[in-house]
This record gives C-alpha cells, structure tokens and sequence, in this order.
C-alpha cells in the first residue's frame, strides 16, 4: 500500500455483541491513499489493528453510524492505547470523530470517564496533552461528512428501527471508486440509493433458524435487521462489483444451533445471483481494475 491510489478495505469485527474470539465486535478500516479510517470501533479494534501492524494512533479518524454498543465499546481503547508512547501507539494530535447527533455527548462522557487516566498520563509520563484531544463533528442529515486528499464519505440514513435512531450507513469514494457500508439496518431502499455504481457494496445481515423465530425476542432481534433474501434483493437492485456481508447476526439457542455461513449463502441466492463474500475478520478487499479478496492467515503473533 505505498502507491497514493490504493484503496483498501479491511473487515476488521465481522460480529455482534456476542463476545466470539473470532468474529470481533463491528469495525471497518478504510485506506484510501495515505489515509486510515475507521467505520465504528467495536470491541477488539485495537488487537485487530496491532494484527495488521498498523499503529493504534495512526487512524485519521473514526465514523460512526450509530450508538449500539457494539459498534463504539472500543472507542476508549483506541482513544487512549493510541496515545501511548510506543511504536504501537503514537498519536500525538488530537482524536478525531465523526458521527451522528450524539457523537459529541458520548464524546465528552468517554472524557469524563478517563479523566483520571489523562491527567496522570500527562504528568507522569509526559504525553503530549493534544494527543488525548478529541475533535467530534456531527451531523444530522445526507449528505458529504469527510472530504480529504481525494476521500469523499456521504452519510446516508438507513432504518435500525423506530426506537434506534439515528442510524447511518457510509458511502465512501477515492480514486473514481466507490465502497458502501449499510450499517445496521433493517430492508431500506437508502442503500439502494447510495449503493448505486459501488465497487464494493458491504452489508449487514441476519438470519434465524425458523425452529426460533415464533419467539418474541428473536422476531424482535431480526426486525431491527435485513435478512438474507432481503439483503440479496439489495445487491441484485445495485449490482455492486462484489458484494460482502458484515455483522452477522444469526442467533442460536442451547437446543437449535444458529445458522451457518453455508444457510446465508443459500438463502442469499434465493434473490441474487451476482459475486457474493461472506465477511471474516481481517477479510480485506483492494478496489482496482478487479475487487480482489484476501483472507488473513490467523498466526500467532505477540
Ligand atoms: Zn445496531
Ligand atoms: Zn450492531
């Protein structure tokens, strides 16, 4: 990734809330010439990120679509660890986030809480005070929220439900490419929109074994989401050049197993027939001439 017209996306949590090893909470990196962001920081950013090598302190800035816990438990980490003096760290100017109405309350609580931590870490071990700054812009309606060094990110509205608002997805475009992000939502004809010409179109989706689905809880889960069939209706109205699930919500009881990656498939091919990815962590995708798929090869590393 040295050429200034690599464009890379990196799935870095392909998860929910339920704390899997090895689908971690939800969180996207963008590299678009020499710039690093990142789409929501859900738990275990920072390890995913010390995986790729890439410097904690390092990211531009930090979107967000909307405050369900797991997109932003790992703001913190990525907030402070990146601000730490070592070669893993390194961020001495101020944090930067972007997000809808809410951002900057949640912003300032998250500096209420770690207060304490700032002010010893300023004194004690001398770490530049700007680096522990945090810069939020919010926004409120569609429209461009990041332009930066040929980096154009539209925010678009998308439907998690009545109760979980606001709710955006991302349209991010470099180099005469474009990559979309659905974000959590259930069926909205907004992705359809804004997905229109994108190179890679990722989304978001759920599925339950119907053994579950008369449950009240289950029914409830998977009407804040998009499920397969409805998600392949989606890519078959866009027809992205690839397109790619995230977030993958498929619940499971102790007597019914969830439903595997090979049942998503199935049922997204019900209603699309065009290339297809189902999300891993550290999955990533260069957007050139072709979208190019590379799965990361899990080795120890510490
Ligand atoms: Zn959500
Ligand atoms: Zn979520």
């Amino acid at each position: 990734m040295s050429s200034a017209t690599n464009f890379r996306v990196t799935l870095l949590g392909t998860g929910v809330p339920i704390p899997r090893p090895d689908r971690f909470g939800a969180c996207t990196l963008i590299e678009a010439g020499r710039q690093k962001l990142l789409i929501d920081a859900g738990r275990g950013a920072t390890i995913r990120l010390y995986q790729l090598g890439i410097p904690i302190g390092r990211i531009n800035a930090l979107l967000l679509t909307h405050y369900h816990s797991d997109h932003t438990v790992g703001i913190p980490d990525l907030w402070l660890t990146g601000w730490l003096r070592s070669h893993y760290a390194t961020r001495s100017t101020p944090f930067r986030v972007i997000g809808p109405t809410g951002a900057k309350a949640l912003m300032a609580n998250v500096e209420k809480a770690y207060a304490a931590d700032v002010r010893m870490r300023i004194e004690d071990e001398e770490l530049p005070p700007q680096g522990a700054a945090i810069v939020v812009e919010e926004f409120s309606a569609d429209g461009v929220v990041y332009e930066h060094d040929g980096v154009r990110i539209i925010a678009f509205e998308v439907d998690h439900g009545a109760a979980v608002k606001p709710a955006f997805g991302y349209r991010v475009e470099f180099a005469r490419r474009a990559v979309v992000l659905s974000g959590d939502t259930r069926f909205n004809d907004n992705v359809i929109k804004y997905g229109a010409g994108a190179d890679l179109l990722i989304h978001e989706v759920a599925m339950a074994p119907l053994e579950l689905m008369a449950q009240a809880h289950i029914q409830r889960l998977m009407n804040h989401h998009t499920n397969a069939r409805e998600a392949g209706q989606v890519f078959a109205r866009t027809r992205p050049r690839l397109a790619a699930f995230t977030h993958l919500v498929l619940p499971g009881s102790s007597q019914v197993p969830p439903a595997t990656v090979a049942d998503l498939i199935a049922e997204t091919r019900q209603t699309y027939d065009g290339p297809l990815e189902v999300g891993e962590d550290l999955m990533s995708f260069d957007i050139g001439e072709q979208v190019t798929v590379h799965r990361y090869e899990h080795r120890v590393k510490t």
